[in-house]
């Protein structure tokens, strides 16, 4: 049997997988953040070229994949899915564990399934400019590789903490072309705001996405860009799914449990979507699992209501699960799980049964990266590492149970620019944070009256 399953280039997908063709419910609007009456697609322009609007809103199931973004995607699709036969061997357990690996393409991580088309978008309809926010740096990253292909200026506010602490992500999007601002800076209203508050402010990516909205919404030739929660987003994330159930079919399997990380949910959705569909149109069961940080829980211990993307209530208001628009989590290394809400496809499938949530702290997790390292040879990413930790337990718990199991799991990212992570782990440095309950509760006290 093969330990690595790859597919033929003409195997690439052609088609993204639109969810909401095949949801029971239609989604909740999306709230304009002054009136709260259901937004437009006109007042959403400012921000985003019309074709990704479109997408945001479509009711198509399958969305047909321009040549010039399937074009790019070939630099590194179809990526490779493998069987974990060491980590299995390690574990002693009698279940099958596959990963899909996105960590091959040229940012690290799955993000570019969504940078490059977004780029694409935005350089037809004729704008000039992307701003956008990152956090650790991933999606930042991502989007200026995007904007390089497409020969489009991007402006990537930096969460300041991160700016200062983790420079090689900043250096990667300064050599593929874009400029990088510390958030909160100087060049915005809510930038200046915050820092007569908190002159030594830290920053969050709260802060940051609402200096890149008001950026974008003030400037002509500028849009904003999300690497996770949008509709479009989650979409453009599907050609992931779509191959793996292609790569299940080369080895004969089908898993019995998906899993992802979740901090947004994009790279969760592309992974699993695909086999939603399949319980959808009957005949498979497939439990779905979205794995969160313990200090950032926002499915296990949010609520499920309306909020704002961003702490200083410019963007729309939407239906999700959400910690409260101006939590701030712990420090903790997986920054790309560090977000106070969640996709509302995600959020509403988790709300109605189809998803699963759990939540890890950081030791436990980082246990089970340095594990998969040394079996599988791979560093996985932090935000990464909470999946493969799922997977572990799952294994271990199908074998407690005497039952056998088919685990599949997104292996969402390396962790080459996260070593300090890892130096922090080998070292007992690395420490848990408790549920910050308190601050949950103040932050949710905080939420936007809607209905
Ligand atoms: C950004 C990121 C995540 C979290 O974002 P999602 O939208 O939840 O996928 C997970 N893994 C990696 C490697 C990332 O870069």
């Amino acid at each position: 049997m093969k330990t690595k399953i790859v597919l033929k280039d003409a195997d690439i997908p052609r088609v993204w997988y639109n969810i909401i063709a095949d949801l029971k419910n239609p989604p909740e609007p999306v709230l304009h953040p002054g009136t709260k009456q259901p937004v437009t697609p006109d007042d959403l322009l400012p921000l985003f070229p019309m074709p990704l609007i479109e997408q945001e809103v479509s009711q198509e199931r399958w969305i047909p994949i321009p040549e010039e973004v399937l074009d790019i995607y070939s630099l590194w699709r179809p990526t490779p899915m493998y069987r974990a036969r060491r980590l299995e061997e390690a574990l002693n357990t009698k279940s099958r564990i596959y990963y899909k690996y996105e960590g091959v393409s040229p940012a690290g991580s799955h993000k570019p399934n969504t940078s490059i088309p977004q780029a694409f978008y935005n350089k037809q309809a004729g704008r000039k400019r992307i701003a956008t926010e990152t956090g650790a740096g991933q999606w930042g990253s991502a989007l200026s590789l995007g904007a390089a292909f497409f020969g489009l200026e991007a402006t990537v506010y930096m969460v300041k903490v991160s700016y200062h602490q983790k420079p090689y992500r900043r250096i990667l999007m300064e050599t593929w072309g874009a400029s990088v601002i510390p958030s909160p800076s100087d060049r915005t209203q809510a930038g200046k705001k915050i820092l007569q508050e908190d002159p030594d402010s830290l920053g969050s990516l709260g802060i940051a996405i609402s200096e890149a909205v008001e950026d974008a919404a003030t400037r002509e030739d500028t849009s904003y860009a999300l690497g996770s929660v949008l509709n479009h987003v989650l979409l453009h994330q599907t050609v992931i799914g779509l191959e793996c159930k292609k790569q299940m079919e080369e080895v004969g399997d089908y898993p019995d449990v998906v899993i992802g990380c979740c901090g947004g949910g994009s790279n969760l959705a592309g992974i699993a979507f695909p086999f939603l569909y399949d319980v959808f149109s009957g005949g498979k069961e497939v439990r779905v699992v979205a794995v969160e940080p313990a200090a950032c829980p926002t499915l296990t211990k949010g609520v499920y209501t309306y909020d704002f993307g961003d702490t200083a209530q410019l963007t729309p208001l939407v239906k999700m699960y959400t910690l409260g628009h101006d939590f701030v989590p712990s420090g903790i290394h997986a920054g790309g799980l560090r977000y106070h809400g969640d996709a509302p496809l995600v959020s509403q499938l988790y709300n109605e049964g189809f998803i699963e949530a759990q939540a890890y702290h950081q030791t436990e997790v980082f246990k089970s990266a340095v594990l998969f390292a040394r079996t599988e040879g791979i560093l996985p990413a932090p935000e990464s590492s909470h999946a493969v930790h799922s997977a572990i337990v799952e294994a271990k718990r199908a074998d407690e149970e005497g039952r056998e199991k088919t685990i599949l799991f997104n292996l969402s990212g390396h962790g080459f620019f996260d070593l300090a992570a890892y130096d922090d782990y080998l070292s007992g440095k690395l420490v848990d944070y408790e549920y910050p309950e308190e601050k949950i509760r103040e932050a949710l006290e905080r939420l936007p009256k809607v209905e």
